[in-house]
């Protein structure tokens, strides 16, 4: 794989609890790991794409920012690890996002917004995870997830297990769940 930077690894105290973290720089990307001191031989493990707007400004437009404080909690509590994955809106970046957005506005839905900026509806790749999992040698994990496709994609790592995400819709995602539910296969 590519070249890649790994930093030192450091305490993050949190308000679910303390993790470790460590970054892991792919050229201009810079990804998180965070993990607790008690890593089994098959820990849960959530690979959270980064979504700025729900996880750092509170956007109820989708239900990200609750699926991450879901799974520090969790995560504290049992042990594991989450990967913060830095690909943000789906991989299509905050401009693409935010143009979405406009459109959704507009009255689109996500995969149409997408689809109308010349995007996929989804456009992530997961080679950095399989890296990471394979840096911490990690060989089998309980994948936190509501997304059949993110099992799909981890080939190199044994799925032992998929946990759910149990999120209340607001007014706001409603649709926006109902669209991943029904058009890109996520369970909910
Ligand atoms: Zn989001």
């Amino acid at each position: 794989m590519r070249n890649i930077d790994i930093s030192k690894v450091a305490k993050l105290p949190t308000k679910y609890g303390t993790f470790n973290i460590q970054a892991f720089k792919e050229k201009e990307k810079e990804h998180l790991v965070i993990f607790t001191n008690e890593l089994n031989a098959n820990p849960i493990v959530r690979v959270h794409s980064e979504c700025l707007t729900g996880d750092a400004l509170g956007s109820v437009k989708c239900d990200c920012g609750e699926q991450l404080a879901f799974s520090q909690e969790l995560i504290a509590k049992e042990g594991g690890m989450i990967i913060y994955h830095r690909q943000e809106g789906r991989n299509i970046g905050l401009l693409g996002k935010v143009n979405a957005y406009a459109l959704q506005d507009q009255g689109l839905d996500t995969v149409e917004a997408n689809h109308q900026l010349g995007f996929r509806a989804d456009e992530r790749t997961y080679e950095i995870v399989e890296y990471i999992l394979d840096y911490f040698k990690i060989k089998k994990i309980q994948l936190l997830t509501n997304n059949p496709k993110k099992i799909d994609s981890l080939k190199n790592v044994e799925i032992t297990q998929r946990i759910p995400i149990l999120i209340k819709s607001n007014p706001y995602n409603e649709e926006y769940l109902q669209v991943k539910k029904e058009q890109m296969g996520h369970l909910l």
